[in-house]
């Protein structure tokens, strides 16, 4: 009896030892597979956006010698163009487009998309006035000083006006640099500002705004604007002696970004503000931004449901990721038709083109 316990014990175990192999042979198969899928899919990708950039890299590199001609060379100059002028006008196209939207209510694609359903709705026009005056402010008096040492700091490296400009992968690499450290510091410096006394003497301001529109994103004290807004933006750039042109770009991305998450619509095709436009309906220090993009976008994932502001507001969300859904497959499907329908008409082509020449040669043979 105990010998055949023994056995079934050790049978059972053995059965136990095989489900796991048998499960451990199974995720490494779907591992590997999704890893082998996910490479072939970024190699392929990477791929084509560099066959587009090298296709359109000269152009990138001769508008950029023409600029540099124009400027006769004058490195502040290029400096204040790139990374001054060129991210204020990218801010505010951007939130003139957003501002005429919370003004009248038009286009309506945009407003059917608000989040906090009833608010700015039309936006109070002495409150907007007030948020593009500080706005401009934190801009002339506080970032554009701050762009001396700045320059500073980049003539050192040296790389900045470089007549060539840096290729498109390393431009991505310095991207993602720039994004961590800007989640990071961001991450800290919001936390900071969170702190009873100086959340009473400075960030109070910024969250006056409980339901945001795209210029309260650098509605700020000048003391935040600085910590949190310019510093984190500024680091990446400093610590990577990028180019003036990477500068412009990475300038320009950080601002429309923060538009984004202030402006309180989520618009199909752009990412979700809600984590963001709930931080300011209900003031919680726990949610703010995760200090990692990856870590920002599994906690937005996770929280999503629960950061919905209302139902309506969930509803209309969750139709506007419909809709992207449905226009992604619906210009994949345009699409495919467009490259099937031009094979298939370059076939035919082809085939009437040898069909042809066959028949003109074998005339030929018939003649002689
Ligand atoms: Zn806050
Ligand atoms: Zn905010």
């Amino acid at each position: 009896m105990k010998r055949d316990s023994g056995y079934s014990t050790m049978a059972a175990q053995q059965k136990q030892e095989e489900k796991l192999w048998d499960a451990v042979k199974t995720s490494a198969m779907v591992l590997g597979t999704g890893l082998l899928i996910f490479t072939a899919f970024m190699n392929s990708a990477s791929w084509y956006v560099q066959k587009i950039w090298e296709t359109s890299g000269n152009f990138w590199q001769t508008a950029w010698l023409n600029l540099y001609n124009l400027f006769e060379g004058k490195e502040w100059s290029l400096f204040l163009f790139g990374a001054a002028l060129v991210p204020a006008l990218a801010f505010w196209c951007f939130n003139g487009i957003l501002m005429v939207a919370d003004v009248t209510g038009k286009p309506t694609f945009i407003t059917r998309y608000r989040i906090q359903l009833g608010k700015n709705d039309p936006v109070d026009t002495k409150k907007l006035r007030q948020a593009i005056y500080t706005a401009l402010f934190n801009q002339f008096f506080i970032s554009l000083p701050m762009l001396v040492p700045m320059f500073h700091v980049m003539k050192w490296w040296g790389n900045t006006f470089s007549k060539e400009l840096p290729t498109f992968q390393w431009f991505l690499v310095e991207l993602s640099i720039f994004t961590v450290t800007e989640e990071i510091l961001f991450y800290y410096s919001h936390r900071l500002v969170h702190l009873p006394l100086l959340y009473k003497h400075i960030h109070k301001k910024h969250h006056e705004w409980t339901a945001p529109i795209g210029v309260v994103s650098i509605y700020a004290h000048p003391i935040e604007h600085i910590l949190s807004n310019t510093l984190p933006v500024m680091t990446g750039p400093m610590i990577m002696g990028s180019h003036i042109v990477s500068i412009a770009a990475w300038f320009s991305l950080a601002l429309i970004t923060t538009s984004i998450s202030h402006c309180g619509y989520h618009l199909p095709f752009l990412p979700s503000p809600e984590f963001h436009d709930f931080h300011h309906l209900k003031y919680v220090p726990a949610l703010l931004s995760p200090p990692s993009c990856v870590l920002s976008l599994l906690t937005k994932l996770l929280l999503e449901n629960d950061l919905c502001i209302s139902r309506e507001a969930c509803a209309a969300h969750l139709l506007a990721d419909q809709n992207a859904i449905r226009a992604i497959k619906q210009s994949f499907g345009l699409t495919r038709f467009l490259l099937t329908s031009h094979l298939t008409a370059s076939h035919l082509a082809d085939f009437c083109a040898s069909t042809s020449a066959d028949l003109e040669t074998s005339k030929a043979q018939t003649h002689s």
